[in-house]
């Protein structure tokens, strides 16, 4: 056998790590279910031809990898991963890898460690993110398995990992689901991220009635400062970027309804499974849903009418410095909610989510790779024990100067009807969670009144119950 490592799934994330991985790692085996893409993929490999094997069936696949054989399964996720470990199985000896790299859910992860157990072959789910120039130049990897596989396969993940300041960013994160349900909050962060930028964007579109060119300079301005980051310069270019077809700028030609394979709404349920507030990428999530019912929103706006423009006379160089700090301040709590989530689910799960690597192997080769993430990650290193990054010295003082922009711009989008779903969310989270005394005493009185719930007194002692009809 030639290759000492096998792929299958040719599709776009696929065909770029098998590429990846022969440059950087090692000779690779590669099958796919449609056969002819094997071969186009191969004539097309350019230079690194003679690094692929490629094969026209799983038996072929096996036969051309040395044992023990690390085999990635890049397929669709869902049942495809399933009939791919089914078909498999009986091909491979004790002491081979199956290493699933696709969005699957995690707890699908787990069941397939599960199931696995006593094969005598090693399962790791792993989280790959950065798209497909990231898949062919250096993703960030998250893995979930043994320690003992990921010391396995170490060397030719850090091979072809993004690298930030010379580190590899990859780890392994945990046992089992670790890896994909770290990859699942990511993406919920991503998603949260995403939908805050849109905001800003429509308040400059909608309040402000900026073109898409001189909103892509200002981002591109904001990309110098503490916002620096992939999608910021993903927004300054798509902003800029114009219509062949038109002249006009590409983005006004996009139809306004997104689209989701569902990994961040896992997130915002994962997060309410394990009981921890995510209320910002609840959100983001939330406005794809309503991003996608183009039909009915058509409908509204013909029964309630448009939102007008702010007042020409506005502070407009203001507003766009407070939008930079609304940006700040939200995206630091829409993080410090992901990461809670996360140290949530090490108690849930039995994983001990190591949150300082999680931040570091996120800062190159993802799509929510910033400058902001070196600081999570030196924060988290600095204070392990955290309960949140919203309290952390670093955090707090941002957050302290940077909410002030939050809370002007939320108040002047509540007033004028723009709607800032994930920005008003970051806001309440954090007056909510800043708040000593809140008011479930009420609703504790509530509960008590119609249900005899019992409540606790702020004296400590309880359980009680009110006379509410003496
Ligand atoms: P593509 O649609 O480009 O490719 C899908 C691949 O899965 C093809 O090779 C296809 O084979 C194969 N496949 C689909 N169904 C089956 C099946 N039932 N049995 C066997 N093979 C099957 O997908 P991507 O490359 O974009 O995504 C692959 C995985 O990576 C997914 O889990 C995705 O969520 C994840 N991912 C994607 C990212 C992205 O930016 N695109 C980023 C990070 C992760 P065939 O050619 O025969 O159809």
């Amino acid at each position: 056998p030639e290759a000492e490592i096998g792929l299958i799934g040719l599709g776009v994330m696929g065909s770029n790590l098998a590429l990846n991985i022969a440059e950087n790692a090692s000779t690779i085996a590669v099958a796919n279910r449609t056969t002819e893409k094997v071969d186009a993929f191969h004539a097309e490999a350019g230079a690194l031809k003679d690094r692929i094997v490629p094969c026209r069936s799983l038996e072929a696949l096996v036969g051309a990898i040395r044992a023990p054989r690390p085999i990635i399964i890049m397929t669709k996720a869902g049942a495809a991963v399933d009939e791919q470990i089914a078909a498999l199985r009986p091909l491979l000896q004790a002491g081979d890898i199956i290493i699933d790299a696709g969005n699957a859910n995690f707890h699908d992860t787990v069941r397939r460690s599960k199931e696995l157990e006593d094969s005598g072959l090693t399962f790791i789910g792993m989280g790959v993110s950065g798209g497909e120039e990231g898949a062919r130049h250096g993703p960030s990897i998250m893995v979930g398995g043994t320690a003992e596989a990921y010391q396995r396969v170490e060397p030719m993940l850090k091979a072809i990992a993004a690298r930030f300041e010379g580190e590899p960013c990859v780890a392994h994160l945990g046992a089992d689901g670790a890896g994909h349900f770290v990859k699942t909050i990511h993406n919920g962060i991503e998603y949260a991220d995403m939908q805050m930028i849109a905001e800003i964007y429509g308040i400059m579109r909608d309040g402000l009635g900026m073109a898409p060119a001189e909103m892509a300079d200002i981002f591109a301005r904001w990309n110098e400062g503490p916002l620096n980051s992939y999608l910021i310069d993903v927004t300054a270019k798509t902003l800029a970027a114009k219509d062949a077809e038109t002249g006009g700028a590409l983005v006004d030609q996009i139809l306004d309804s997104a689209g989701q394979k569902g990994t961040g709404r896992w997130a915002a349920i994962e997060a309410q499974m394990i009981g921890v507030a995510a209320t910002t990428i609840e959100s983001a999530v939330a406005a794809r849903i309503l991003s996608a019912m183009k039909a009915e929103r058509e409908a509204a706006e013909q029964v309630f009418g448009p939102i007008e423009l702010l007042d020409a006379s506005i502070d407009r160089a203001g507003i766009i410095d407070q939008l930079e700090q609304a940006l700040l301040a939200a995206k630091i709590a829409a993080y410090a909610q992901g990461f809670a989530v996360m140290a949530g689910a090490s108690a849930d799960h039995g994983w001990d989510l190591p949150l300082a690597t999680i931040a570091r192997i996120w800062r190159a080769g993802c799509i929510i790779r910033s400058q902001f993430l070196d600081e999570i990650a030196a924060t988290f290193e600095a204070e392990s024990g955290t309960a949140n990054l919203l309290v952390t010295p670093r955090f707090s003082a941002m957050m302290r100067d940077s909410s002030v922009g939050l809370r002007k711009i939320v108040a002047l989008s509540a007033t004028s009807g723009i709607p800032t779903p994930a920005l008003s969310a970051a806001l309440a989270y954090y007056d909510t969670y800043r708040q000593a005394r809140g008011t479930a005493n009420l609703i504790q009185a509530q509960r008590d009144f119609f249900g005899a719930h019992g409540f606790e007194r702020l004296d400590g002692s309880g359980p009680h119950h009110g006379q509410w009809n003496a």
